[in-house]
């Protein structure tokens, strides 16, 4: 067993002491710390975190050791039975998926701050958390007095934990599996409300897996002062973090909603069915995979979807939800130039930023809406028996079941099986390739009685000058520029502050004064690398952004009605 200690000597400082014996049997022993944590695909290089390193023997003495890349320790452990080992970590970010101590609470992901080492993989844990006795553990891993158990690593590094003294709790059942929802830090809840629409949503993803791959599952929320929202799915667990607290249960709600369930969707699609590259994780390095598209882009889709489908959202709050997906992949020029496998690819190269401008595409959006074209094939093509749901039962059962990871070839087959149709175009245009697939989407809204409204913009820097801002103060900087439009043949670089238009200094109404100056050419003053300039745009008779919503049609005929309400189930009252 691997015996851990935490302590919270200095809170305010925000490191976590850490004590750990580990059972040797080398003359040399290397301790690693994970490069990446699972729900991530990029590099975290949690050792960056480290500070005050130090071994030494059962009888205090210490023991040599070097760093052989950035993140392992080579330890001379001949002649010992054990090492111990000291440290710090620098728990300072409070995200979904990070680490953070202050002093009123203890928040660990394990994955950024705990050892191992090649043989110790299989070994058990135990992490004795030295925090104040008025503090409560909200965790999915077992608890014994103050410590917490782990069967191996990576069951451990799989289980966050948060110990605070302001910490709630109430727990639902579904098919006899226990689902325990915990807030940390809010102040009101509105558990029957919460509850009754938990218990929906779970329902209806347990009824359509018909299994749940674990005993349990705890859903750790935490409520921040300000705006946040980010998930992080885990073996029996998520953490998650909302804000501002005084929205969660106002304009945030369906957020919460959005968030959590699909959290709960990964507990399947991705920590149960795997892709192969990522069975079992690679702790030491990159683990690509072009199949992005599956474990966020269905995701994405079947999170909402059963919102939808299990009434907790009506069609209205759904077709929000995917008009901002369909948004999100109009206003993405990188559309054009790389796929969503290879954006899978490059996740780990800079999947979480912006990056270079339509260079590449999100997983989540366009794997969204491909997961969304694929469903309405099959739904089509079984005439609304099965639709997506069944391809992903059948990779739950034939593959993830069978302790197996799965390729795209196994998506494809599968998809091919419940449908009976072909999926070469596909995946060779439209996964592997860039071809647009704006018309699949437009046939798959048809088949189900719905439309999509495209309106310019109504900000005049959008639909006529092809630019958007963001608000900073009273300037506006610049984030997006559409390739042919007015601003991009006029000069206009992306992160330009502007701060005047024809000389009259902004006021935080860019937009007014442009549609102001209509007519005329519009000269904007801005700063840019620390300098001032100016630059003339003028207007064109074309527009460039637009505003996309998903409505249902005015003309829904009765078969289209009949397919919406096999594909949105109790989500359609109507
Ligand atoms: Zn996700």
């Amino acid at each position: 067993m691997i015996q851990y200690e935490l302590n919270c000597n200095f809170p305010n400082q925000h490191y976590i002491q850490f004590k750990a014996i580990f059972p040797v049997n080398e003359s040399v022993t290397i301790l690693k710390l994970s490069v990446w944590r699972p729900g991530r695909y990029e590099l975290g290089n949690f050792a960056k975190n480290i500070r005050n390193f130090r071994v030494y023997s059962s009888q205090n003495k210490s023991i040599e050791f070097k760093k052989i890349d950035k993140s392992s320790w080579e330890i001379h452990s001949e002649n010992e039975s054990e090492i111990f080992i000291e440290y710090e970590y620098f728990a300072s970010e409070l995200n979904a998926g990070s680490s953070f101590l202050d002093e009123t609470q203890l928040y660990v992901n394990p994955v950024n701050c705990i050892f191992y080492s090649d043989n110790s993989k299989d070994e058990e844990y135990c992490l004795k958390l030295n925090i104040p006795s008025n503090w409560e553990i909200a965790t999915s891993l077992k608890i014994e007095d103050s410590s917490l158990l782990a069967s191996n690593y990576e069951e451990l590094v799989d289980s966050p934990f948060i110990c605070s003294h302001d910490l709630a709790k109430e727990t639902y059942e579904v098919e006899q599996i226990k689902f325990h929802i915990w807030f940390n830090k809010q102040k009101f809840i509105d558990w029957d409300r919460l509850k009754k629409d938990f218990v929906r949503f779970t329902q209806k993803q347990i009824q359509a897996f018909g299994h749940f791959p674990a005993n349990e599952f705890h859903f750790l929320i935490h409520s921040l002062p300000y705006a946040a929202y980010h998930g992080v799915e885990h073996l029996n667990s998520t953490v998650i973090t909302l804000g501002p607290s005084y929205d969660i249960f106002g304009s945030q709600y369906n957020e919460l909603l959005g968030v959590s369930s699909h959290e709960l969707y990964h507990v399947w699609n991705v920590k149960s069915i795997r892709p192969k590259e990522m069975y079992p994780y690679n702790f030491e390095k990159e683990n690509y995979s072009s199949l992005g598209y599956v474990y966020e882009g269905v995701t994405t889709y079947m999170g909402d979807l059963y919102l939808l489908k299990s009434g907790v959202f009506n069609l209205s709050t759904y077709l929000n939800e995917l008009s901002k997906q369909l948004q999100k992949h109009f206003d993405n020029s990188g559309r054009y130039n790389y796929s969503v496998a290879q954006s899978s690819f490059d996740t780990w190269l800079d999947g979480y930023v912006q990056g270079a401008p339509g260079r590449k595409v999100s997983i989540y959006t366009e794997g969204c809406l491909l997961a969304f074209v694929a469903d309405i094939m099959i739904r089509k093509a079984a005439q609304n028996k099965f639709g997506i749901e069944e391809v992903m039962k059948r990779l739950y059962v034939d593959i993830a079941q069978q302790e197996k990871g799965y390729e795209q070839a196994d998506y494809k087959r599968i998809l091919e099986d419940v449908s009976g149709l072909c999926f070469d175009d596909y995946f060779e245009n439209y996964i592997n390739g860039t071809r647009p697939y704006d018309e699949l989407v437009m046939n798959a809204l048809n088949y189900l009685g719905l439309e999509l409204v495209q309106k310019p913009s109504s900000l005049y820097s959008e639909s006529k000058l092809g630019f958007k801002v963001l608000s900073k103060g009273k300037n506006f900087l610049v984030q997006a520029i559409h390739p042919q439009s007015p601003a991009a043949s006029g000069g206009l670089s992306l992160g330009d502050e502007i701060f005047a238009v024809n000389d009259i200094r902004l006021n935080g109404d860019l937009n007014q004064w442009l549609q102001y100056f209509d007519s005329e050419q519009k000269s904007l003053s801005l700063s840019r690398e620390g300098r001032i300039m100016n630059i003339t745009l003028t207007s064109s008779v074309n527009f460039y952004y637009f505003d996309y919503k998903i409505l249902l049609s005015n003309l829904i005929t009765g078969d289209q009605m009949n397919n919406l309400r096999y594909w949105g189930e109790e989500g359609i009252d109507f």
